[in-house]
């Protein structure tokens, strides 16, 4: 973590209020800095998990009317009822979230826009709660008793809540939390084959978010001590959203650097009131087509330095650590497809520690049967079981959890993270959250050890040097490759690879074969999908072959090789 950075942040706030000209400053300080804290959970929402929401203003106005009630009319002491507002608004923020936990884009929007809707209706309608549009004055505003020092007072609270918002946003934003966040931003049936919870973390997210503008809105409520529901409505919404892609989407310093400039835009476009929103927008598409990265991106001074591409001679390739392989059982397996059956009562056997080949010609259901087995696709009859255990509704993270790794035939990178990134996400499943904070807080380079089996691993597949670079700038060899690092990182106890060598060179080939080999040695059961006969010979225990999702034969590599069936269907070409 960047220590320089709070500190800088601190004394600013510490010592603005004692050294500001003017009053007109320390007000401005002041509303920047809860404003930042409702702009920092929104770009958590949308910069990371790409949620959209309309409707912040209505978790902002919820945090300020529940302070502002329970503070003003009920008596409450500020103590204990601006958590109560921030509290009222996490909980409407984890209701929300439920219904957008499976939804993005489009009706997200919809949902958000209403439900922020709701809000302002209620807030102008509800008048004997809310005061309607005459609001509710002479509220208690935080100036601990002093009116002369309160406005310094207030800009210390809501700068050191500004502080730890940021503490919390960088913390996502660097550790893997927000890798996660990521990866299910480009694909959700990824994130869950890598152990990610991903409806929970959607919920989460937004709980989060609604809790830090509720924060800002009970803030907003006892800083003048007037609540107004003109104050709430679509508008606000759309300048937390301006703020936050304006300082620039995914990135941790963008938040508060997009309130900045738009406070100080609403500030000099003020006299221009007829026009004020127009230009608002004029200059938000300005910013997006010229900088798509926001603000931020200008700022390289701010540029996360990525320490993977450092040179790391000492690193040696991990040893695979020994494992006990997984036992699978599928017992009469079936997927249909719209009436077609892409897999049709298939039973299999995989012993632990063995490598069990499946062939058969494309389109027989191979990918089919892989996505079942890893939880992707439900079955629609039939029963599988890990060890014994039935797993057969068990949902995809719950079974990467119990050990399952897979590679994907048209592969699942994450575009937005490194190569070294990429295959951290295969430990995202083993870390705690709330360990790597406290590491995060304490060390300089809080993942140090991941990062360092995550470069052996690469090392040993031979594409350490391409660390610090993106998965679309490698070539398609050196992506499946990637995949494969990342599925290793998982330290699976069964392997499921689909296809792994197709349309890469005999060099590359020969390397994975051997890390197949080595995997089956470290005790991983492997499930392997592959065309190419020589490589399955080469590598495999037991062979089974599968033609129109039904099995035609199992057996040793030999006498696959000599079974009439099997070269009917599917060597006929091939075979001598
Ligand atoms: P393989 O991996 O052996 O080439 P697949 O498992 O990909 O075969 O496909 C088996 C059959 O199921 C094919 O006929 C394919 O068209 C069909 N299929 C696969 N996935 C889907 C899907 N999501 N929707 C509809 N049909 C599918
Ligand atoms: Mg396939």
């Amino acid at each position: 973590m960047n220590r320089l950075k709070y500190v800088a942040l601190g004394l600013v706030i510490a010592f603005l209020p004692l050294v500001a000209p003017n009053p007109f400053f320390v007000f401005f300080a002041q509303t920047l800095a809860y404003t930042a804290i409702a702009v920092i959970g929104l770009e958590l929402l949308v910069g990371l998990t790409g949620q959209m929401s309309l409707g912040h203003a209505g978790f902002y106005a919820l945090g300020a009317y529940g302070s502002a009630i329970l503070a003003g009319k009920s008596g409450w002491s500020l103590w204990a009822s601006i958590p109560a507002g921030v509290v009222i608004a996490a909980l409407s923020g984890i209701a929300v979230g439920l219904v957008a936990r499976r939804t993005r884009g489009l009706f997200l929007a919809m949902a958000t826009l209403a439900f922020g809707y709701v809000v302002e209706i209620a807030a102008q309608r509800w008048v004997t709660l809310t005061g309607g549009t005459m609001g509710l004055m002479a509220l208690p505003v935080i100036d601990f008793g002093n009116v002369r020092r309160g406005p310094t007072y207030y800009l210390w609270c809501a700068g050191a809540l500004l502080i730890a918002a940021q503490l919390a946003s960088d913390y996502v934003h660097q550790s893997s939390a927000g890798r996660a966040l990521l990866a299910m931003k480009e694909s959700d049936a990824f994130a869950e084959t890598v152990g990610i919870n991903v409806a929970a973390r959607r919920t989460l997210v937004f709980a989060g978010s609604a809790l830090l503008a509720g924060l800002s809105g009970a803030l907003f409520a006892h800083q003048s001590g007037f609540v107004g529901s003109d104050a709430f409505g679509l508008r606000l919404s759309l300048d937390l959203l301006i703020a936050a892609v304006i300082g620039g989407l995914a990135n941790s310093n963008g938040p508060l650097l997009g309130t900045l400039l738009v406070l100080a835009m609403a500030e000099l476009i003020a006299p221009l009131q007829q026009v004020a929103l127009l230009l608002r927008g004029i200059i938000l598409i300005g910013v997006l087509m010229l900088f798509p990265g926001g603000a931020i991106g200008l700022l390289h001074i701010f540029r996360r330095k990525r320490a993977e591409g450092q040179p790391d001679a000492s690193i040696e390739a991990p040893p695979f650590t020994k494992v006990q392989g997984a036992r699978l059982d599928a017992h009469e397996l079936t997927k249909r497809f719209e009436g077609v059956s892409a897999v049709a009562g298939f039973s299999i056997a995989v012993e632990p520690g063995t490598v069990h080949a499946i062939i058969g010609p494309n389109g027989a259901g191979k990918s089919t049967l892989i996505h079942m087995i890893a939880g992707l696709h439900s079955a629609d009859g039939g029963s599988l079981r890990i060890d014994g255990r039935d797993v057969t509704r068990m949902p995809a993270h719950r079974r990467a959890r119990l050990g399952i790794a897979r590679t994907f035939q048209n592969l699942q990178l994450i575009g937005a993270l490194s190569v070294l990134e990429n295959v951290l996400l295969g430990m995202t499943a083993r870390r705690s959250a709330i360990a790597d904070f406290f590491r995060w807080l304490t060390s300089r380079d809080f993942e140090q050890d991941a990062r360092a089996r995550a470069r052996g691993i690469l090392r040993m597949l031979g594409i350490a040097h391409l660390a610090a670079r993106r998965p679309a700038e490698l070539s398609y060899g050196h992506r499946k490759l990637l995949e494969i690092a990342r599925a290793i990182a998982q330290e699976p106890r069964l392997m499921l690879l689909d296809e792994p060598i197709a349309g890469i060179n005999a060099q590359e080939a020969k390397e994975i074969a051997d890390v197949v080999r080595r995997l089956r040695e470290s005790g991983v059961t492997i499930l392997l999908i592959e065309h190419n006969m020589e490589f399955v010979m080469s590598v495999s225990d037991r062979i089974t072959v599968l033609d129109y999702g039904v099995k035609i034969a199992e057996g040793l590599p030999v006498a696959i090789r000599r079974d009439p069936k099997v070269i009917e269907a599917y060597l006929g070409k091939e075979a001598p």
